[in-house]
């Protein structure tokens, strides 16, 4: 942030999409408003005013039965009382995104002082893009900063087109987005070998770009979760009732044949726990993740497989993570992530580098307390995933800015 923030008034893009409590509406995860809290003191340390906005929520997708929005679950003064306790300067609501009341406000803001503007989806021109909208924003400041990774892979009016009204010396990313970037920019360039990814979760088909980009830049490539039936039947295995994507495996075999010529070590679960119902109360036992019996189902990774996946985390010197081995969020099912994240811990503390790439992992990463035993833990699910992939985000493009390792 190598922008002189005196006396200005800054336009900040945060992500403050926090989970509410569905009855009292409070925040029940404070995560992504922490996350925020080194640029936002940066700016106030250099003596600038603060205009917050984020979006909160789907709000245009749960309209009230007259078409209005549910202004008492979707707005951001929601999140006032804990973005205080946790910034400890007051915070101005403003109970609309731009307009009247906006400008008045902004243009009465003084050095030190910070206002928050009503959630952006509120209008529908902020998923759009729209340019009248976004110079709406851009009129109530001198400066831009964005520091919204969660959503820097959306080509909204908030995290983009308003880019576009600020020149290069009045734009910059927020300490937590250039973070975010330099992390994944380890990864995906020059990270020091041997370099493994663990990739799981539910689905093939959401990380097959992903898995295809990892086999071109990975020495060991491990696959968990439910996609890794899909891989197994694939082989001609028989996985009983587990997960599978039917019109995934003929990509499945492409990705095997694809590390077989790269010289990748890939890494399938060699046994499972299985399950006869999807249900923390089902009856389960130990079986091979191929010879998996019918009524049954792959729920977890195996000993035997933890013990091989642990091993190769274990030497690694980079290691990114996306998804869980299992279906973890039942007790029964969760030892094999553990058993990862331990490796991962581990790893790191042997002098690796270690990335958990957003989404479940980093649930799973935060519910084992070993957040601050891995070296960067992401706060953008799909926007860290679409980065991984090798895609320029929008939020960042429009900067017109790189960030390397
Ligand atoms: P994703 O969002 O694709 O990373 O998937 C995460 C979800 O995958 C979690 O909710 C897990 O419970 C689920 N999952 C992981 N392993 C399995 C499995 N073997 N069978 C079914 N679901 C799984």
């Amino acid at each position: 942030m190598n922008i002189n923030f005196s006396d200005k008034k800054v336009l900040v893009r945060v992500d403050f999409n926090v989970p509410l409590d569905k009855q009292t509406f409070e925040v029940t995860d404070d995560t992504r408003i922490r996350r925020a809290m080194p640029t936002l003191e940066g700016i106030l340390e250099g003596g600038g005013a603060i205009i917050l906005m984020s979006h909160l929520g789907r709000p245009q997708k749960a309209l009230k039965e007259d078409g209005s929005i549910d202004v008492e679950r979707f707005t951001l003064k929601n999140i006032v009382g804990k973005l205080v306790e946790i910034l400890g300067v007051e915070v101005r609501f403003c109970e609309e995104t731009v307009g009247e009341k906006a400008t008045e406000m902004a243009a009465n803001l003084k050095r030190g002082q910070v206002m928050l503007l009503e959630n952006t989806r509120f209008q529908k021109e902020e998923k759009k893009g729209d340019k009248e909208f976004a110079s709406q924003l851009a009129s109530l400041a001198d400066v831009y900063v964005n520091d919204a990774f969660g959503t820097a892979h959306r080509a909204h009016a908030s995290t983009t087109t308003v880019a576009e009204f600020f020149d290069a010396d009045h734009k910059c990313f927020g300490l937590l987005l250039e973070n975010e970037l330099r992390n994944a920019a380890r990864v995906t360039n020059n990270p020091e070998r041997p370099f493994v990814a663990i990739v799981g979760g539910a689905k093939v088909s959401d990380k097959m770009l992903l898995l295809d980009r990892l086999i071109d830049q990975v020495d060991t490539l491990i696959i968990g979760g439910g996609m890794a039936y899909t891989f197994m039947k694939a082989r001609g295995g028989q996985i009983g009732n587990s997960l599978c994507e039917e019109d995934r495996m003929a990509l499945a075999n492409e990705l095997v044949q694809k590390a077989k010529d790269k010289g990748v070590e890939l890494l399938l679960p060699s046994d499972s726990v299985v399950a006869d119902a999807f249900s923390n109360d089902a009856q389960f036992k130990v079986a091979p993740s191929d010879l998996i019996p019918d009524g049954w189902m792959g729920l977890d990774i195996g000993v035997y497989a933890q013990n091989e996946f642990s091993q190769a985390i274990n030497n690694a010197k980079t290691i990114l993570w996306n998804g869980p081995m299992g279906v973890f969020e039942m007790s029964k099912f969760a030892n094999g992530t553990k058993l990862v994240a331990q490796a991962v811990a581990d790893a790191t503390k042997n002098g690796g580098f270690s990335l958990i790439g957003g989404g479940d992992s980093v649930a799973a990463v935060n519910q084992m307390g070993l957040s601050k035993e891995v070296s960067y833990v992401s706060t953008g699910g799909g926007a860290m995933l679409e980065l991984l992939e090798g895609k320029e985000l929008p939020g960042v493009k429009a900067m017109g800015k790189t960030i390397n390792a």
